[in-house]
This record gives C-alpha cells, structure tokens and sequence, in this order.
C-alpha cells in the first residue's frame, strides 16, 4: 500500500478530564491480579506483535509524515525493532519469570538450612513517556518491557509526531486489553495531569529538562522512575584512528534520522594534525551518501518542526567557527543538510548544547589529555562517548570519562543492538532499558526467606532473653 493512500485519523487530544478515569482503570485492572499470569501477558505479546504487522501500512505513513522518515530507517529501527522486542521477551518470558533460588556466597553458610529465593514482580500500573525522534519504538519498546513484566500502562506518545501518535492509540485500543493498556494523546496539560495520578513506575524518554519535571513530581509520591535523557556525546579521534571509517561512521551518526538521535556525536575531538584530512574523509563519505546532494537524497530525513529547525538555525548562525561540510537550509521542507563546523573555542553552543540534528562541531586538540579535559568540563555525565583510536588509548578515554554507554571505533552499536543493557549516567538517565533489562526496569525484585519450622531449635538463640552462654561471640 503506498503511504499516502494510507489514511491516519486526524490527531486529538485526550480529553484531560477523563485521563483520571483512564489511570484509575488500568491502576484497577493491574489489582485483580490478571497481569500476574505468564500466559496473559504471552498472549498480549504476541497481540502487540501482529498488531505491529498489521499496522505496518500505518505506522511507516506516519513516520513519513511525521519525520520524512526513509522506509529504511522506519521498518529498521521503528517497526521491526518493535516486533523484533516482542520476540525476544515471547522466547525468553517464562525464563525470566522463574524464581531465582540464592546460595553461597550470597547467603552464607551459617544460614543455609534458610531457603532464599528471589522473584521478580510486576511493580503495577506504568506510565510511559514518548519522545518525538523515535516515536514508534521509543513508546512500544518500554510497553513491551511493562507488558512482559505483569504491568499494566498508559502510553503517552509525543505530540510533535501527531500521526504515529493517533496510529498507535488505534492500535493499541484496538488489539491489546483496553482495560490494561490505554494511550493518551497530548502535550503539557495531558501530561500535568497524568502525573498528578499516582503511578508504580514512570518511564520516561525526553530531554534533561522535561526529565527534571518528571522526576520533581514523581519524588512527591516516592514514584520510581526509570529516564532515558538526552546528551552532548564526544568523540575523540587520535593519530591512531582509521581517519577514513571513522569519517564514515560519524557522518553515519548524523544522517541517521537526521541527526535526531540522543546517541549522536555532538562534537567531535581531533589530533590537530589530522584534522584537514579528516575534514576531506568526511567529505568523501558525504560524496558517497549523497552523490546528488542531500536535499535530493530519498533517505534523509527532516527536521521535525518549525521550530526545531529554527533551534538548529540559530546555532549555525551564532556559532563563531567555521562551516567546513554543508550548511544549506530550507525552512520549506524543514531540510538542513548534514554539517560539520571547525570551531576555535570550546565555548560555542555548538559544543555546549546538545544540537540534536544533522550539525555537529569539530574542535582541534593537541593530546589525548587535553581533550579528555575539554570533554569532562562540557558534559561529566553524557549519554554516549564514541573513541577512535588505538587500544591503549580506547581504553584510557573509557577509564578516564564516564558515559551512559559507549561504542569503540564506531558510532551507535551499544544502543542499536535491541538486546543489550541500554541507558544513562547521571544527568543523562537513570535506570536500564533494552532487552531483559526493560523486563527488570518494571519489575520488583522481591527476595523470599523461607524458613522450615523444625529449625526453631537451632535458630532459638534470638529469643529474648538472650542467652550468651551459647555463643561464640
Ligand atoms: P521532550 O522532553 O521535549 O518531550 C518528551 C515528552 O515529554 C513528550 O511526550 C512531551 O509531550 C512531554 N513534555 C514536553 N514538555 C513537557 C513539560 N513541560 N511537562 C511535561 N511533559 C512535557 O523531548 P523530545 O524533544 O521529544 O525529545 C528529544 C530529547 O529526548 C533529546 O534531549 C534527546 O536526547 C532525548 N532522547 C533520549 C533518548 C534516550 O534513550 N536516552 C532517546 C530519544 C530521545
């Protein structure tokens, strides 16, 4: 079916007086204990998946719509990431689900005749929070973990991606348990008052400063909260990198949903001496990405609204260094072409902020030390760090600076493999998604003692009164 025959329901909020009745709903389901069965939660899985199959006309539409997205792009990392979620937790679940019995060294010996077991729980009724560049696998992914775990949820999409935001509120009414899982549509006020009802968990995927509010709202309730934020990732380049693949990698991590990735480079730290040639490298991967330029590119997606191409535009403008790659712009279709600026200070937005599009900085550096100084100082706590260099040298940047996650000689890899642990450090997330790990972010992990009533006996020592006599002490 070809996209634009595809017809998307106008977008509408959800009404904010009655997302009290949706929370208490699903808040009342998760109470009549149905989530907690194994087969339950199999089933809405595999509901979720053909779900996903069916609407597949649907949702690459709207990526379209929403972020020009390529059908590339939308069925690698939007749908088929999804399904490819939901078959891993269908094959893996009733693994996860089991008891996890614990011995020596975790209980020690004098208190083996004791059964210790750990069970993981669902924590209840969720609340999931979308971002706009991502929007399809960034609010069915933590859906897959909540369902997986025995929790039921909302789903709040982003309303800056209106039309993936109305297919997935179809979808997910439609094909799954409307009473476990329900979708709200909107923006600020919908979200204001979904955060005043009171959540088990709240999963949440957007930037530092919404993440703030979130986090300041849960804590009156003492809500955990699991937050996937945003980051002004570094790259280092030393005299030991392949100059060429890593060019190519890195302008990789740029054209990918046009830059709108958190795990992109924001900045990038080179050798001195290399950095003509790296400058050439880059491009020549551009030459080859784009061998009609990228406006004309098939692949390349836009910018996601008026005003994030505005952001954009303002840094190149105000930015005091040099356009070295690119920088054409066309507020018409929201087109910015992938860029690449050669700053000369280390105070420049475009190093500072998180540009989150297909523009990104150069900075010279004369060692290793050096840009590790300027790296830690711009952002302790990034998402992402991305080092080119020998082995020696990848592993003094990984011990040196931390990240949320980290990728060697490459761009992306340790969030693009859905399977692997995946998230933050400090300013830039909290909590563990991505395979099991999105199982265990909505689960409690509830440790069980179990003792035999023949052992009151030998246990008697902690009777009152105390008696000493017996005791080594
Ligand atoms: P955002 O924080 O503006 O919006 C995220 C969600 O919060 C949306 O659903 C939105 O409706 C809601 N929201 C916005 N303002 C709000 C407010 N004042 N109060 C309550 N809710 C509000 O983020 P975005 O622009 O959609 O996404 C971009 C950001 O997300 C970037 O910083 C990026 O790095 C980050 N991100 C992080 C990850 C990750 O996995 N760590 C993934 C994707 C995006």
């Amino acid at each position: 079916m070809a996209a634009t025959s595809v017809k998307i329901p106008e977008f509408e909020t959800t009404a904010v007086d009655v997302i009290p009745a949706i929370a208490s709903n699903v808040r009342g389901t998760f109470r009549t204990n149905k989530t907690k069965n194994v087969q339950w939660r199999l089933t809405q899985l595999r509901k979720l998946y053909w779900a996903i199959e069916d609407y597949r006309p649907q949702l690459m539409a709207a990526l379209k719509k929403d972020l020009n997205k390529s059908e590339y792009e939308a069925v690698l990392t939007e749908v088929d990431w999804v399904k490819s979620d939901c078959m891993f937790m269908i094959k893996n679940l009733e693994t996860f689900v089991k008891d996890e019995k614990l011995a020596a060294p975790t209980v020690p010996a004098h208190f083996s005749l004791m059964k210790f077991r750990v069970r993981k729980e669902p924590l209840g009724a969720a609340l999931i929070i979308g971002p706009y560049n991502y929007p399809v696998q960034l609010t069915l992914s933590p859906l897959v973990g909540a369902i997986a775990a025995g929790c039921t949820a909302v789903l709040k999409p982003s309303e800056l991606t209106p039309n993936c935001a109305m297919v997935m509120k179809e979808m997910v009414q439609k094909r799954l348990d409307p009473n476990a899982y329900a979708v709200v549509n909107g923006g600020i006020p919908e979200v204001t008052a979904l955060l005043e009802e009171k959540w088990d968990k709240i999963f949440f995927t957007g930037s530092a400063q919404v993440g703030t509010v979130i986090a300041k709202k849960a804590a009156e309730t003492l809500t955990p909260v699991c937050l996937e934020l945003g980051g002004r990732n570094p790259a280092f380049i030393t005299k030991n990198a392949n100059l060429k693949v890593a060019a190519k990698r890195l302008l990789w991590g740029k054209t990918l949903n046009a830059g709108q990735v958190c795990l992109s480079q924001n900045y990038i730290l080179v050798d001195i001496d290399l950095v003509p040639n790296f400058i050439e490298h880059l491009k020549d991967a551009y030459k080859e990405y784009f061998p009609n330029g990228a406006k004309a590119s098939p692949d390349l997606g836009r910018i996601v609204n008026a005003r994030h191409f505005h952001r954009l535009k303002k840094m190149l403008d105000e930015t005091k260094g040099k356009i070295v790659m690119g920088g054409e712009m066309d507020e018409s279709e929201l087109f910015i072409e992938p860029t690449a600026v050669l700053l000369n200070s280390t105070n420049d937005s475009m190093m500072t902020e998180e540009s989150f599009g297909p523009i990104f900085s150069i900075y010279p550096v004369h060692s290793l030390d050096q840009a590790l100084n300027i790296a830690n100082s711009v952002h302790r706590t990034p998402l992402a760090l991305y080092s080119f260099g020998s082995k020696k040298e990848n592993e003094r940047v990984l011990n040196e600076m931390t990240s949320g996650g980290a990728t060697l000689n490459d761009s992306y890899f340790h969030g693009s493999v859905n399977t692997v642990p995946f998230g933050g450090v400090g300013d830039s997330g909290t909590g563990v998604a991505h395979g099991k790990a999105a199982f265990d972010t909505f689960s409690h992990t509830r440790t069980i003692a179990e003792i035999p009533n023949w052992a009151d006996g030998i246990l008697r020592a902690r009777y009152m009164p105390y008696d000493f006599k017996n005791l080594r002490m």
